[in-house]
């Protein structure tokens, strides 16, 4: 049995992945290509499990990548105004605004941006 485990472990042929269907050649236990064997790899990694990392308004939020197990205090810096804010980073929320309170307001943004160009 040894034996036919190795055999598949280095036998190569076409194989297709099963995300995106490329086919391509590699050893025949290959599931996925490159590209999504990184993205599989990816996701695997216990960070990325999280729901919470969709980014639901990607205009106004950012990720951000932690792992505390505990709420901690961080400065953000507006993208906007380029003024220091700070928020509460949770444990396994990494959903966070990228703008100081003040401009988390698309009228005030757009308001400050006139104004300052
Ligand atoms: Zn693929
Ligand atoms: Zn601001």
């Amino acid at each position: 049995m040894v034996t036919l485990k190795r055999d598949i472990d280095t036998k190569y042929g076409y194989v297709n992945c099963e995300i995106c269907g490329d086919i391509f050649y590699a050893p025949l236990k290959t599931k996925y290509c490159s590209k999504h064997a990184k993205q599989i790899k990816l996701q695997q990694s216990k960070d990325w499990k999280s729901e919470n990392r969709k980014i639901k308004n990607p205009d106004q939020n950012i990720s951000i990548n932690h792992s505390y197990t505990e709420a901690v205090h961080q400065k953000m810096k507006c993208e906007c105004c380029g003024g220091e804010f700070e928020i509460t980073v949770l444990p396994r929320t990494y959903v966070y605004p990228k703008y100081c309170e003040e401009h988390r307001n698309e009228f005030k943004r757009k308001l400050y941006i006139s104004k300052n160009s």
